[in-house]
C-alpha cells in the first residue's frame, strides 16, 4: 500500500520494509564491531522505539542487556516541548557501556534529557542509535552514533511510530501527504 489513511489524515509509503531491515543490518555490524568487549545496556525508548530496538537487539552477536524506559513529549503531530518520565530505568548502570535506542530524533530535547540522566549515573560511555533523524529540527549538541536515515522535517508513522496511539504496526515508514 502506497497510501494509507491513519485517523483524519494521509500518508505515502516513505521508507519501504526491506530498506528498514537492510539498514538495521548494517548498523548492527556496526555496534558489533565497535562495541566489542564492553559491557553492554541497550536502553529502548518507549513507546515508538520498540520494534526497532527488537530487531536491532536480536542482531547483537555478544553478551548485552536490555531494558526499556517510557517518555513521551508528542500530542498528536507536533512536539509539547516538554519531556515527561513515565517509567524510570530500574536496572544498575553503573560502569556499563550504555546505547540509547530511539525510534527518531526531531528536537533533541528526549535525548537530551536521557544523556544528562545518564551521565549522572557514572555510566562507562553512551552512544545513541535512532532509526530516524530529523538534521533540519535537531538542536542538540550531541553527535548521534548511529543513524538509519537522515529525514526531511515531516511528519511520519509507521514502524513504531504513531499518530495518535495509531500505525505503529505499519511495516514501512509513511510521511505524511501535503
Ligand atoms: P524530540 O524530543 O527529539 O523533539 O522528539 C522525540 C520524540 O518525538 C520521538 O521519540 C517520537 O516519539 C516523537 N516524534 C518526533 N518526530 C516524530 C514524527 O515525525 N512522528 C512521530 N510519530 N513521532 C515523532
Amino acid at each position: 500500500m502506497d497510501k494509507i489513511k491513519v485517523h483524519d489524515k494521509f500518508f505515502n509509503v516513505f521508507i519501504s520494509e526491506e530498506m528498514i531491515a537492510s539498514r538495521i543490518d548494517e548498523l548492527s555490524k556496526q555496534i558489533n564491531d565497535d562495541l566489542a568487549g564492553k559491557d553492554l545496556l541497550f536502553i529502548g525508548i518507549l513507546n515508538g522505539s520498540f520494534l526497532f530496538a527488537a530487531d536491532l537487539f536480536r542482531k547483537i552477536d555478544m553478551d548485552a542487556r536490555i531494558s526499556f524506559l517510557k517518555l513521551s513529549s508528542y500530542e498528536g503531530t507536533e512536539s509539547t516541548g516538554f519531556v515527561r518520565r513515565l517509567i524510570g530505568l530500574n536496572e544498575s548502570v553503573k560502569g556499563k557501556t550504555v546505547v540509547v535506542i530511539e525510534d527518531i530524533v526531531d528536537t533533541g530535547k528526549t535525548l537530551e534529557g536521557i544523556i544528562t540522566d545518564l551521565r549522572d549515573k557514572e555510566v562507562e560511555g553512551i552512544r545513541v542509535a535512532t532509526l530516524l533523524l530529523k538534521p533540519e529540527a535537531y538542536k542538540g549538541d550531541y553527535k548521534v552514533d548511529y543513524v538509519g536515515f537522515e529525514i526531511p522535517n515531516n511528519f511520519v508513522v509507521g514502524f513504531g511510530l504513531d499518530y495518535n496511539g495509531l500505525g505503529r504496526n505499519l511495516r514501512s515508514i509513511y510521511t505524511l501527504s501535503k
